[in-house]
């Protein structure tokens, strides 16, 4: 990918994984472009498809464009950072990311999101004031 391009995505996000809100001047590894509709599933290489995203989140979300609420267990899409807003889908409560929605319950489920190490990882830097 171009690095224009790769640039560009980075600062529409403004340097925060577009899922999980983790920000990368804290984080030890390098964020991702993220297609949103994954390339498997004829998703384009145009900035309305990319999302910025952190390692954990993109390594976990994989091709990944649906996947099953933990709560109702219906099929349903995952939260798209092109088409959503972010807070319709998703509440902080503490460290701990809640989903407000379906949507929002199965990109956290899906993408680990409130997996123990970064439940613990957003605990820390909660504690010491940076996040
Ligand atoms: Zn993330």
């Amino acid at each position: 990918m171009a690095k224009a391009r790769r640039q560009q995505v980075a600062e529409r996000a403004m340097g925060r994984c577009e899922y999980c809100r983790f920000p990368e001047e804290l984080d030890v590894q390098p964020f991702q472009v993220d297609h949103v509709r994954a390339i498997k599933h004829s998703g384009p290489t145009t900035l309305a498809n990319l999302a910025w995203s952190c390692l954990p989140c993109n390594a976990a979300k994989g091709p990944n464009v649906a996947g099953y609420d933990p709560e109702g267990g219906t099929l349903e899409p995952l939260y798209n950072p092109r088409a959503d807003s972010w807070d319709d889908h998703f509440a902080w409560e503490g460290p701990v990311l809640k989903g407000k929605t379906a949507i929002g319950r199965t990109t956290i489920e899906v993408l680990k999101i409130n997996a123990p190490d970064r439940v613990e990882l957003r605990r820390l830097l909660i504690a010491a004031g940076l996040f």
